[in-house]
C-alpha cells in the first residue's frame, strides 16, 4: 500500500536535486553550439577540381546528387597532335532534404572536389529550397575549415615533391642563364675598354700602335 502524497514527495525531491546541478542546456540561437571543427553540416563543392567523373552521384545511397555535363573538344596542343575531349559541368546540385549525411560522396571523390563544412543553418520553409545548386555549394566552400597541419615526420606528398623538383630545376636554369648573361656583358665591357685603349681581344697592342 502506498502512502498518500508519496508521488508528490518523490517529484519534489527530483526537482530539488536538479535545481542544484549545473545547467547543460544551451539556449540556441542566442548561444551558438560549440561544434567540433569537422562537423558534417553541409557539403561544399570546389568545382574547379570536379572532372564530372560521376563517382559521387553513382555511390550516393540516396541518389540525391544531380549532375549534368556536356563534352567539349580541346584543340591539339601542337600542330599534328590529336584533339582531346573534356567534360564540362553544366549542373551540380545536392538535395539536402534527401541527403543522410553519410559522407560517402566526400570520401569517394578522387579529385578533392567535395568537402564538409560545419555550417548547419540552412533550414527552409519550402522543402524545394533544400536543393542547393552549384553556386550555393560553391559558397559553402568558404566555410570549410583548413585541413589540420601535416605531421612534420610524414613523407612529402608525391605532388609536392614533383612540384618542388620542377621549381628547383627552373630556378637553377634561370640562375645559369643570368650568370651567362652577366659573363657575356662583362666580356663585352672588357672588349670595349680594350678597344678604347687600342688593344686587341687578347690584350696585345694593335698593329701600328706597338711601338707607340
Ligand atoms: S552525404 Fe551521403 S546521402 Fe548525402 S549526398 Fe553525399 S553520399 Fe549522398
Ligand atoms: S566524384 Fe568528385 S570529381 Fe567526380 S563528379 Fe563527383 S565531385 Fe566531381
Amino acid at each position: 500500500m502506498s502512502l498518500p502524497g508519496r508521488g508528490l514527495a518523490k517529484g519534489l525531491a527530483v526537482t530539488l536535486r536538479t535545481m542544484t546541478r549545473r545547467t547543460v542546456t544551451q539556449q540556441y540561437p542566442e548561444t551558438p553550439p560549440e561544434l567540433v571543427p569537422r562537423s558534417r553540416g553541409v557539403i561544399a563543392l570546389f568545382e574547379e577540381n570536379c572532372t564530372v567523373c560521376m563517382l559521387c552521384a553513382r555511390e550516393c545511397p540516396d541518389w540525391c546528387i544531380y549532375i549534368d555535363s556536356h563534352k567539349e573538344t580541346v584543340p591539339a596542343a601542337a600542330p599534328g597532335g590529336r584533339e582531346r575531349s573534356r567534360n564540362v559541368l553544366d549542373r551540380f546540385a545536392i538535395d539536402f532534404s534527401l541527403c543522410m549525411y553519410c559522407g560517402i560522396c566526400v570520401e569517394v571523390c578522387p579529385f578533392d572536389a567535395l568537402f564538409w563544412s560545419p555550417e548547419f543553418e540552412y533550414a527552409e520553409e519550402d522543402i524545394r529550397d533544400l536543393v542547393h545548386e552549384r553556386d550555393r555549394l560553391r559558397e559553402w566552400m568558404w566555410t570549410v575549415p583548413a585541413p589540420p597541419a601535416l605531421d612534420p615526420r610524414a613523407e612529402e606528398p608525391k605532388e609536392v615533391a614533383a612540384a618542388r623538383r620542377t621549381a628547383d630545376k627552373l630556378a637553377a636554369a634561370q640562375a645559369a642563364e643570368a650568370a651567362e648573361a652577366a659573363q657575356a656583358a662583362q666580356a663585352e665591357r672588357t672588349a670595349q675598354e680594350q678597344a678604347a685603349q687600342g688593344r686587341d681581344a687578347a690584350g696585345r697592342p694593335r698593329d701600328g700602335e706597338a711601338g707607340a
